[in-house]
């Protein structure tokens, strides 16, 4: 039944034994979560200046290293274990930023006298998520340490007791004004760093997924697919006859058509799957955590709601089908094999008369 060279053989190769992470952001997570490691040895460093000019008494010293450590440690292994990609934002920022932010407030308020050259910390931890959050987000983290700082010189603290109350008023508002100024700031090269990953990932026609994204993301999901053994298929989709259309309709009829397909499956689509332009008039459908036995409904409707619709152009109405190619990842292959046999579904699906949908051998 196999027609695709390194087909069923190809199950058993060298990756097996040891799949490694290729997942291109897992690599920049990882590479995130050293540079906040080795900025929380400076933090320490920093604390044992403070300790030894006795800035900061010896119990809250220890149970601040103390807490850095255990961070350092539990997030080291979360990122290196793979854990952070069940999360939601499996960068982690919110709960490494917060965690940080909260023990920078312990040792703020156990410093002896003026808080001062301290509270640039807190702007050293921050900057790690000015390019990820967002105002609203920032805010959930600025405003309680504008709070907690409030407390502290409001507080009876007996080592507080001794600083001039306009010194706390002043070194309450300077703060107060840096952070939310932080926030805001923060948020909005946040929004900007959106709007550029927008155009770099986007293809400016079909506001589809562009090639590169689609290749970075089979590998990130092919990578996820081999950490946690789930399954993956693509789909390799080519508007049929589509030379016919820009010839007999022109490129500008072409191109709404290439829109309106776009839309058509974005459609039927979930959240998770990711489509995009391959090039041309050739589509990507990558359908994480599926398998090929449950694709059928869905590449169904796909091929019917595109053979159905009526685009009207100039002179009346235009039918434009679609031959839609697609397989099953098999864990330890390189995402080239899966993009092979997908490729070679659609080849056939255009050899049998085209508008319809071939399995890949997975299926069997
Ligand atoms: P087949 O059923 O075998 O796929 O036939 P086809 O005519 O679709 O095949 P072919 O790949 O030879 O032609 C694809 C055409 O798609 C050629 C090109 O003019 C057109 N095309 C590619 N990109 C665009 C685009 O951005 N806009 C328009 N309007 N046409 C495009
Ligand atoms: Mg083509
Ligand atoms: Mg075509």
């Amino acid at each position: 039944m196999s027609e695709v060279p390194g087909g069923a053989g190809g199950r058993r190769r060298k990756h097996d034994a040891a799949p490694r992470p290729k997942d291109p952001y897992q690599t920049l997570r990882i590479t995130r979560n050293l540079m906040a490691a080795g900025t929380s040895l400076l933090v320490v460093t920093i604390l044992c200046i403070y300790r030894n000019e006795g800035f900061i008494a010896a119990t809250p010293f220890a149970v601040a290293v103390t807490l850095i450590a255990t961070l350092v440690v539990v997030f080291f292994v979360a990122f290196r274990t793979g854990l952070n990609t069940r999360f939601a934002d499996p960068s982690l920022t919110m709960a490494q930023i917060a965690s940080a932010v909260a023990v920078l407030a312990f040792v703020n308020f156990n410093l002896l006298g003026s808080r001062g050259a301290f509270l640039l910390v807190y702007i050293m931890a921050m900057l790690f998520a000015v390019f990820r959050l967002t105002t609203r987000q920032l805010l959930k983290i600025v405003l309680p340490v504008i709070g907690a700082h409030a407390i502290f010189y409001l507080s009876d603290a007996e080592h507080l007791r001794a600083i001039p109350a306009p010194m706390k008023v002043v070194e309450w508002a300077v703060l107060t004004i840096v952070l939310l100024w932080f926030a805001r700031l923060g948020g909005y090269i946040t929004e900007m760093r959106r709007k550029l990953r927008t155009l770099t990932t986007r293809d400016e026609l079909t506001s589809a997924f562009n090639r590169r994204h689609l290749d970075d993301s089979l590998e990130r999901e092919k990578a996820r697919a081999d950490r946690h053994g789930g399954a993956l298929c693509m789909a390799l989709m080519d508007l049929d006859w589509f030379k016919r259309v820009n010839d007999s309709y022109g490129h500008l009829a072409g191109d709404e058509v290439l829109k309106g397909f776009a839309a058509i499956v974005q459609d039927q689509i979930r959240a998770s799957d990711l489509f995009g332009r391959f090039g041309g008039e050739e589509f990507m459908l990558i359908l994480p955590h599926t398998s090929l036995v449950d694709v059928g409904p869905l590449m169904e409707r796909i091929r019917s709601e595109t053979g159905t619709h009526r685009w009207r152009v100039g002179r009346g109405d235009l039918v434009v089908t679609v031959s839609i190619g697609i397989d099953e990842y098999r864990r330890g292959e390189d995402t080239a094999a899966l993009l092979r046999r997908a490729d070679a579904a659609l080849y056939r699906a255009k050899a049998n008369g085209r508008d319809q949908v071939v399995f890949g051998v997975s299926g069997g």
